[in-house]
């Protein structure tokens, strides 16, 4: 959904092959559900106001039935970790870097739905899958992934994988793909998405085909400034270091190069210099946020 976001036709292609993972079939499960009880024993003691301001979510977004589009990802979801399955790209329970992407996860995860109440109820999901794509994305309800290529080809530490995270669960709690759908109403493509949404077209395969389409979306430059800044808040509260956002994207410039001869990377994204002003003019309204996080990580019990 969001490969937009990072990608670079340069270094990956959406449709990069995967790539099996060493260990991966010892992979015994299909999916992870772990998102009972996590981090419900989180004690949000940090100033619980949002810092950065980012408006109100687009009320346009209500046209599509978040349920609808919650069970279109779920599908998609399911699809496509069962393909990286079938072709031992889908990391293991066990594999080091899934296991330190849902431990990330879990320190994000109790800040969310101050941004949408309803994450109260959504099954988070983690996965890792092996490809050189520079990817990552989480659908509508929770359900995020990881490609290989970012974490390998921009040797991303735990704070500029929690800015990454941050951003693309911020996609899915400002709704962003809602929004999309609901704005493409217009068009024919959306239409149909839209009827299919609203239990007006075939049923069958409706849900396999918005779920596609749902990874085809493209966000707006305003998406994605509002997820930057959403996703710095949540990973500052989380207690990963603000500054790594501006670090992450520096790196990112450095591997797209500098956004010469990207035209689709810069008709879609804010140019990076502008994003990185923009983080960085946020930086001190979040700094309190971690440097309270630091001092209290998540769950420790204040008297
Ligand atoms: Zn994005």
């Amino acid at each position: 959904m969001c490969w937009r976001c990072f990608s670079n036709s340069n270094i990956s292609h959406p449709e990069a092959p995967l790539e099996a993972l060493p260990g991966a079939s010892s992979r015994r499960g299909f999916l992870n559900h772990w998102g009972a009880g996590l981090g419900l024993a989180a004690l949000v003691h940090a100033d619980a106001q949002a810092q950065v301001d980012v408006g109100q979510s687009s009320s346009m977004r209500k046209l599509i039935p978040a349920e609808s589009l919650e069970q279109s990802a779920r599908q998609q979801y399911r699809q496509t970790l069962s393909e990286a399955n079938s072709k031992g790209a889908l990391a293991p329970d066990d594999y080091p870097q899934l296991k330190r992407l849902r431990a990330i996860a879990n320190r994000l995860i109790p800040f969310t739905s101050q941004w949408n109440p309803d994450a109260r109820k959504w099954k988070w999901e983690v996965n890792l899958i092996g490809s050189k794509q520079l990817n990552a994305w989480c659908m509508p309800g929770g359900k995020i992934a990881f490609y290989t290529g970012i974490l390998d080809q921009l040797q991303l530490n735990d704070d500029e994988v929690a800015m990454i995270m941050g951003h693309e669960m911020a996609h899915a709690l400002r709704e962003h793909a809602r929004e999309r759908l609901a704005k493409s109403k217009a068009t024919s493509m959306g239409l149909s998405v839209a009827s299919q949404l609203l239990g007006l077209g075939q049923l069958g395969d409706v849900a396999a085909n918005v779920g596609t389409q749902l990874l085809a979306l493209k966000y707006s430059r305003d998406d994605e400034t509002e997820a930057d800044l959403v996703g710095l808040e949540i990973a500052a509260r989380g207690g990963f270091k603000p500054e790594a956002s501006v670090q992450l994207w520096k790196k990112m410039l450095g591997a797209t190069g500098g956004g010469k001869g990207q035209p689709s990377f810069l008709s879609t994204h804010p140019s990076g210099n502008n994003r990185i002003q923009e983080l960085e003019a946020n930086l001190p309204k979040v700094a309190h946020l971690y440097e309270q996080a630091r001092q209290y990580p998540a769950g420790t019990q204040l008297n």
